[in-house]
């Protein structure tokens, strides 16, 4: 994510803290793993400033931080920033051996267009409230959705060389 930043010449900062939190204007929650992330953003005091942050500024969750985003996890009672109306299920094409890249679609950037998506052990979005924007698609599925500020994919737009869900 850093790289495509400063491709496209905005200043990226590594958030770790609090006060990294509160340099920046905007917040990419990357992909990882999202219990993990959940522990780390509390052990550092940072839910309530995350979701804070997410009241005004703008947030892209990609694959475990659209985790992090969404309203519910199924089959779960781990608990989520709420930020976007959406209910996602973990790990829901399988395994690490089962991630795949796939020509998918998105709306709004200059009508249709094709986008090519690379999914790692990632979730799959099961509801989606009624404000939230269908953006993104393989197929039927929805792989990306908006509210306002808040940007989710269940793909990794950092990995291929196309600049344009990050611009
Ligand atoms: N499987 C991870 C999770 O459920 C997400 C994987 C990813 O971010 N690429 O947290």
């Amino acid at each position: 994510h850093c790289q495509v930043i400063e491709k496209l010449g905005e200043i990226p900062i590594l958030v770790k803290t609090v006060q990294d939190l509160k340099k920046c204007d905007a917040l990419i929650m990357p992909g990882g793993e999202s219990t993990a992330v959940r522990k780390l953003s509390n052990q550092q005091a940072m839910t309530e400033e995350l979701k804070k942050f997410g009241k005004n500024k703008p947030i892209m969750g990609t694959c475990a931080g659209l985790i992090l985003l969404s309203k519910k996890i199924e089959n779960s009672d781990e608990p989520t920033l709420e930020l976007i109306d959406i209910t996602v299920k973990r790990n829901a094409y399988g395994r690490q051996v089962h991630s795949f890249t796939q020509q998918g679609k998105l709306v709004g950037l200059n009508g249709l267009s094709e986008f090519e998506m690379v999914f790692i052990r990632a979730p799959i979005i099961t509801e989606v409230g009624r404000n939230v924007e269908k953006l993104g698609f393989i197929g039927e599925q929805v792989v990306m959705v908006e509210n306002e500020n808040i940007l989710g994919l269940t793909f990794h737009p950092e990995l291929t060389s196309d600049p344009r869900i990050h611009q």
